[in-house]
């Protein structure tokens, strides 16, 4: 029997009933009141065991757009609006990056998703070998896309070869990391380049990440260049599939909602990042609704949130529909919460990966990811859940969080933390000397 992961899960709470849950190998096997039993009866000696103390069992959050390594940016050019922050705070310091860097930033963005629920993230960032190797560390699951430019100092094919090479990096690792194909943007990347992308992504079979109408400026410059919308612009390329993301969408409008929900693509909306950033508008998530376009919530890197916590920006996210359509029905508690949780894009759920298994959550055959919710949470006590889920709670309300089978948060404390916390501020303080 060696060899096998095997998980037992005490005293955890589910729809009201004390349930156990067994997970092998990273899938689940049983979840129950009596799920346990036979487990117990023979000692479980070979079970790894968490005692969920009567907290409830509650599925992760996935984080549909991140620059993960950019902890190490918090706080850095914090009142600048989107272009004078790229160009004067962020791409200079982003030149001097190395992968410890990279790797130490990203320990400190898992570190926080861990502690805040979220188990597995999009994230678009340089050196992705590193952001790789700490996410295999940290436990937790990634799609990463190393960004694609059009950069001046290197041709096209020295380009090409470099995120190549970075790909097939990608691909050694293990079943916890997706690589993808990241056109950075359309205002960054250039038609030929955004074809060649098309094409990358088609041969290797990869999702695509792209930023997409995250201002008004984007809008115009694409309509005066292409004479046609960023949605359309996109279509024209035949980079609009159900394996692309757009990270923003605030700027499209409803005819490019029918086109992307036509093509299956996913919009991942960013309130926080947008409102930080003054983009002056907010995702038209009722139109988005009504198209049928596959939905994700994001929280972009910790530059621009500055905050990694999903559940907070859930909360902002639900606000900013209800406030910005002046009605308090637009967007129903269950359904912000089926986006905050990847259930409404199988690409973001599955974080690409078609092997991933697509049973629901917490179900039998589902991937041993979830979180226990500390059933003293003040936030949780009265009222129903999702409602505290999507209006009260913060990431805060996580006392254990399990990824893959493997405990990696108990009773919120993560192994490595003190030792991540450190050489990130050390890494920090280098980049800003
Ligand atoms: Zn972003």
């Amino acid at each position: 029997m060696s060899g096998h992961r095997r998980l037992l899960v005490t005293n955890a709470t589910l729809d009201g009933e004390r349930v156990y849950l067994t997970a092998l190998d990273g899938v689940i096997t049983a979840i129950g009141p009596d799920a346990g039993s036979g487990v117990t009866q023979t000692g479980g000696h070979d079970f790894e065991t968490l005692d969920a103390g009567g907290g409830i069992l509650c599925p992760p959050l996935v984080n549909g757009h991140t620059h993960a390594a950019m902890t190490l940016f918090r706080g850095h050019g914090d009142d600048l609006p989107l272009m004078r922050w790229l160009t004067e705070a962020i791409w200079p310091v982003e030149a001097k990056l190395e992968d410890e860097d990279v790797y130490w930033g990203t320990r400190l963005a898992c570190l926080e998703m861990i502690r805040s629920g979220t188990t597995g993230f999009w994230d678009m960032y340089w050196q992705p070998q590193a952001t790789a190797r700490a996410v295999e560390d940290a436990g937790i699951r990634t799609a990463i896309g190393p960004p694609l430019f059009d950069a001046p100092d290197k041709t096209f094919e020295e380009r090409n070869r470099e995120l190549e090479g970075w790909l097939d990096e990608l691909a050694a690792f293990g079943d916890r990391v997706t690589a993808v194909v990241a056109p950075h943007a359309i205002y960054t990347v250039g038609t030929a380049s955004l074809e060649y992308a098309v094409g990358l992504a088609a041969e290797r079979d990869l999702p695509i990440h792209i930023h997409l109408s995250e201002t008004e400026g984007e809008v115009t410059d694409c309509v005066a260049a292409h004479g046609m919308r960023p949605a359309a612009y996109l279509d024209s390329l035949g980079m609009l599939t159900p394996k692309t993301t757009l990270a923003h969408g605030v700027w499209l409008d409803r005819e490019e909602l029918e086109l992307i929900a036509d093509r299956g693509a996913t919009v991942t909306t960013n309130p926080v990042a947008n409102m930080k950033l003054a983009v002056g508008g907010v995702f038209p998530y009722p139109e988005a609704s009504r198209a049928g376009v596959p939905m994700a919530l994001g929280t972009d890197g910790a530059g621009s949130n500055n905050s990694l916590d999903l559940l907070a920006d859930l909360k902002v996210f639900a606000l900013a529909q209800r406030h910005n359509s002046v009605d308090a029905e637009v967007i129903p508690i269950e359904e912000a919460w089926a986006i905050a949780t990847g259930q409404k894009s199988e690409l973001i759920r599955s974080l690409g990966r078609p092997a991933l298994p697509a049973a629901d959550p917490l179900t039998v055959g589902a991937p041993a990811d979830f979180v226990v919710l500390d059933p003293k949470a003040l936030e949780l006590s009265v009222g129903n859940l999702t409602s505290a889920l999507v209006y009260a709670a913060s990431g805060s309300i996580v006392k254990d969080t399990v990824v893959d089978g493997r405990i990696l948060m108990r009773n919120r404390e993560v192994e490595g933390h003190e030792e991540i916390l450190t050489r990130a501020l050390e890494r920090a303080a280098r980049l800003f000397a």
